[in-house]
């Protein structure tokens, strides 16, 4: 199979994780790259930091895939006379894109938490802060009962109807339309100045909003009246299957004790490993994960039901008053750690994707712990000082 062009890559990453989806304070994207030069080899990593950008060059890859930003904030300068700009010079230099996926591929389903969970064997997970569902409308319309088939069609093919898996949905009932045609109206049905009553079908068809005027201009052009009469009804927001965080549950309960060796074996090791906070004999099934910073989502954490809240960069504060508060157990993992099952998991879709369009290219995860921490302080040889 032929190599896509990075053009092409971009794409079936934008499919993946739909820039649409990440926050509005994020950048996502291609950070450099030229769109028309084809793409062999793409290497994921967490952090565009020296050594991965390094480890990209050594492998000769094309693209280099990480989860942070380059540029979080913005730039007036990409001068090699800062740590990222050497970044953007070294790797302009040896031909190789950059693209972050960042609160996108943290928000999409599946992503980032899904791979985190699905290392720790989790089922049935959920958005543990979950996005609005897309916004949907509905439109109700009155037409002539030999009719109604016709203007489902036309309503379908702008976009009406769509359910999953099922297409053309629509609900229709019977009742009697009555309207008088005045001086200079030219009715379908009816007489100028006669009172008409004419067998209507009233149809019911959801769309999604972003479709809406697709949907009320096909209603115009299909409908056998001159004046259609409809409505366009706003559906309540609905929470989606996308968005911050998992929630789900164990295949078998264990103990915390025993839940927090199945992490430290499940992600990848670090020198400064993981603590764990709440009863190690309380028993665990109910497992809340967010793969990063997640210490805004420890309330969400204890409603959602969660015996315990995998995550990363919890403070002492914080955790502290979420336990006092009868919060769940917490076991603060290396930020690196909890989102580097993500990597591998996005170059399999990313491979899958190109396939379906008949292109291929390779992939590599970089293992590299790239947390900036490299030992963990104890008071070895002191007495407990409890
Ligand atoms: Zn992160």
């Amino acid at each position: 199979m032929a190599n896509p062009s990075l053009t092409d890559v971009v794409s079936a990453l934008d499919v993946l994780y739909p820039p649409a989806l990440a926050a509005d304070w994020d950048a996502v994207g291609l950070v450099c790259g030229d769109p028309a030069e084809p793409v062999r080899s793409v290497l994921f990593a967490v952090d565009p930091v020296a050594v991965v950008v390094e480890e990209a060059i050594a492998h000769g890859v094309d693209l280099l895939v990480t989860h942070h930003p380059l540029f979080l904030r913005g730039t007036s300068t990409v001068a090699a006379t800062t740590a990222k700009g050497r970044a953007v010079h070294r790797l302009i230099r040896a031909g190789i894109g950059l693209h972050v996926a960042h609160t996108n591929a943290d928000h999409a389903n599946p992503g980032v938490s899904d791979a985190l969970a699905d290392v720790l064997g989790l089922v049935d997970t959920r958005p543990l802060e979950p996005l609005p569902a897309p916004a949907l409308d509905k439109v109700v319309v009155f037409v002539p009962e030999p009719d109604a088939e016709k203007l489902i069609d036309a309503l379908a093919a702008a976009g009406a109807g769509e359910l999953g898996d099922y297409a053309r949905c629509a609900w229709s009932t019977p009742g009697v339309g009555t309207f008088l045609p005045r001086a200079g109206a030219t009715p379908t049905v009816g007489l100028v100045g006669e009172v008409a009553r004419v067998d209507e079908t009233r149809v019911e068809m959801v769309f999604a909003r972003v479709a809406r005027s697709e949907v009320i201009e096909a209603l115009q052009a299909a409908h056998p009246y001159e004046e259609p009469a409809f409505d366009v009804v706003e559906l309540a927001s609905w929470p989606g299957n996308e968005g911050t965080g998992r929630v789900g549950e164990l295949s078998v309960p264990m103990t915390l004790r025993a839940f927090a060796a199945l992490v430290g074996s499940a992600l990848p090791a670090t020198a400064g490993g993981g603590l764990v906070a709440g009863d190690l004999d309380h028993e665990v099934r109910r497992i809340a994960v967010c793969g990063g910073a997640g210490d805004a989502y420890l309330r969400q954490a204890s409603t959602s039901g969660a015996d315990v809240y995998v995550t990363a960069d919890l403070r002492h504060h914080v955790v502290s008053e979420h336990l006092a508060d009868g919060g769940c157990a917490v076991i603060d993992m290396p930020h690196w750690a909890t989102e580097w099952p993500w990597l591998g998991d996005a170059a399999g879709r990313l491979r899958a994707r190109l396939a379906e369009r008949g292109t291929t290219v390779s992939t590599a995860v970089s293992t590299t712990p790239t947390d900036p921490w490299v030992a963990r302080v104890h008071a070895e040889g002191r007495e407990d000082p409890h």
